[in-house]
Formats: C-alpha cells, sequence, structure tokens
C-alpha cells in the first residue's frame, strides 16, 4: 500500500513541477540579446501601455508598421514604435524579414503581363511559291481527292502574292502571340516549300498545337467585294464534326478581334467542309480570309506593314479571348 502510495505521490509531484515549470515559462519574459525588428499585420493595431487589454491605448498602429520587439511575454510583446515604449498583441506581429518594406520593392520592374501563357498554337501560312496539282483525300478515309496546295490569288493593286501576305502576316502573328506568352509553331517560315493541306494539318498535331490559325486572303471577279471572313467546320462534317463548335467559337472570336483591330468589314463565319486543312485536323481551326487582294482598299492596307501589325494584334486578342 505504502509503496504504491509512494509512487503515486513521486508521480504527482512529477506532474505538478512540469505544470509548474510550464506555466512559469509563459510568465517569464522571452528577452533577446538584440532588439527583433517586427511588423504589424493588421489595421489599427492598438500599441498599450500594459500587457493587457485593459492597458491604456497609446497608439493605433496601421498595417506595415515597423516596431522594434524588445521582450515578449505571453501573447503580449514589448515594443518600441517611434520612440513609444508599449505592448501590443503578438497576433498582430510577424517578422519583419518576411515583410520587406513595399518602399523597397516598389522599384521592381514587373513583368511584361502574359494573359495566356503556354496555350500553344500552330499558324499556317496559307499557299507557297509554288502550288502542287497532285492530289490527296479530301478528308480522312475520303474517296475525293483534291489539290495537295493551290496558288492562291494576288494583289490587284500591291502585286503581292497571297502566299507572301499570308507568311508577313504569320510572322507578325508569331511576335505577338510569343510576346503574350503564347508557344507558337509555323507550318513554314519560307515560301520555297512543299506542305499539302493535309500535311499542315498532321504537323499542328504533331507539335501538339491547341488550335490552328490558318492566314489565307481572298479573291473576287468583282473588286468592289471587301472585306474579312472566317472559316470553321459545321456540325454536319463527316471527318471533324468533333470539333465543329470549338472551331466556331474559335473563328468568331478571331474574326471579331481582326476587325476591331484593323476595320476590315466583318462577313461573319461561314461554315465550310470542303478544305482539306480543315478535314484533317484533329484541334480548334479556323480559316481566316484576311480581306480581298482583288478591292485596291483591302490589298493596300494589307501589304502596308503597320497594317499587318495591326492585323496580328487583333487575330492575337482574338486568340486570348478563346482561351
Ligand atoms: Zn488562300
Amino acid at each position: 500500500m505504502s509503496i504504491v502510495r509512494n509512487r503515486l505521490l513521486s508521480v504527482m509531484v512529477f506532474i505538478m513541477t512540469v505544470l509548474l515549470l510550464l506555466g512559469a515559462g509563459g510568465r517569464f519574459n522571452r528577452a533577446y540579446g538584440a532588439e527583433k525588428n517586427v511588423v504589424t499585420t493588421g489595421s489599427n493595431v492598438r500599441l498599450r501601455s500594459s500587457a493587457s487589454l485593459d492597458g491604456e491605448i497609446l497608439a493605433s498602429l496601421p498595417k506595415g508598421a515597423a516596431l522594434k520587439e524588445t521582450s515578449r511575454s505571453g501573447e503580449w510583446a514589448a515594443v518600441n514604435y517611434n520612440g513609444k515604449q508599449g505592448y501590443v498583441n503578438t497576433r498582430f506581429l510577424a517578422d519583419a524579414a518576411a515583410f520587406p518594406d513595399p518602399a523597397a520593392t516598389a522599384n521592381i520592374t514587373p513583368q511584361t503581363p502574359v494573359k495566356t501563357g503556354g496555350h500553344v498554337v500552330c499558324i499556317d501560312p496559307g499557299h507557297q511559291a509554288k502550288g502542287d496539282s497532285k492530289t490527296e483525300p479530301n478528308g480522312p478515309g475520303s474517296g475525293v481527292m483534291k489539290a495537295r496546295v493551290t496558288g492562291g490569288t494576288h494583289g490587284s493593286v500591291s502585286g503581292l502574292y497571297e502566299y507572301q501576305l499570308t507568311l508577313a502576316v504569320g510572322e507578325a502573328l508569331k511576335n505577338e502571340l510569343t510576346a503574350r506568352g503564347y508557344t507558337v509553331y509555323m507550318t513554314r517560315t519560307s515560301h520555297d516549300v512543299n506542305i499539302s493541306n493535309m500535311e499542315r494539318a498532321q504537323y499542328a498535331a504533331s507539335v501538339g498545337a491547341e488550335i490552328s490559325v490558318r492566314l489565307h486572303a481572298n479573291g473576287s471577279t468583282n473588286p468592289a467585294v471587301s472585306g474579312a471572313l472566317a472559316l470553321a467546320p459545321s456540325a454536319a462534317n463527316p471527318y471533324v464534326a468533333g470539333i465543329a463548335a470549338s472551331s466556331q467559337s474559335l473563328s468568331s472570336k478571331v474574326l471579331s478581334g481582326y476587325c476591331a483591330a484593323t476595320g476590315m468589314a466583318n462577313k461573319g463565319v461561314q461554315a465550310n467542309d470542303t478544305m482539306t486543312g480543315m478535314n484533317w485536323c484533329t484541334m480548334p481551326v479556323t480559316i481566316i480570309e484576311m480581306g480581298f487582294m482583288t478591292n485596291p482598299s483591302d490589298d493596300a492596307n494589307m501589304a502596308n506593314p503597320d497594317f499587318q501589325k495591326k492585323m496580328a494584334k487583333g487575330i492575337a486578342d482574338g486568340i486570348d479571348a478563346y482561351f
């Protein structure tokens, strides 16, 4: 019995000692060898005359106020604020090192804002120096054979060929998109290539493009016809009905951005299921017919390098809107 009582007693003494030490620890001020720089983490933080909510309010400190903490007791810190001694609740304090002075970081040059960084875009500047009349299937499994790539139209006043205009705008678009944080691939960067429309679609898939933007210009026997339009597959397309809705959305946004930036007349998005380059696509695709090279005004505008920058900016705005 006595052994048990003694043991019980010693256990109780031990527990009481631990409790006493823990309690006392809270009452002992933690003194620093040197002052510690702290900042207030809230607004209207009270500086009080004593370490208690009953202490007189000496000052109301703004968020981010710099204080010298001299010691800490429980949830109260003894601080010096602009020469004034007092106490602040430690819940509203943080180590100054973790909260750099905003004035010190204000001069860091902000990064160029990236709107939709990381998305992968394939640009296909339509046509090439020489068309290729050899044929290829109009879509996967299609018995309809079409020319691999046609020659395209040309400018009535500028004398530019469509393949020259589409590459010029394609390069400007690549620069614009790259500056906005996109990853950009181009089906061609020179005129002297032979890449069929089917191969252009397959290239876009091979680089992991999320969208394919195909640049073209229109031609008409009527020189008065002008303006821009976009082509997208319809929901009834036998090959790519699954990307019809997203392609129409992409087409609509790109055409809107393009017309807003250039002032070109918006002739709308047209459904088209005959384009080999779209029928082989595996991601949302749009063909932008940027204007009529057979219209003197459209042609002169589109041949102007400054105007081409507007064209590229407008298309990029539409791509931003799509993503
Ligand atoms: Zn074309």
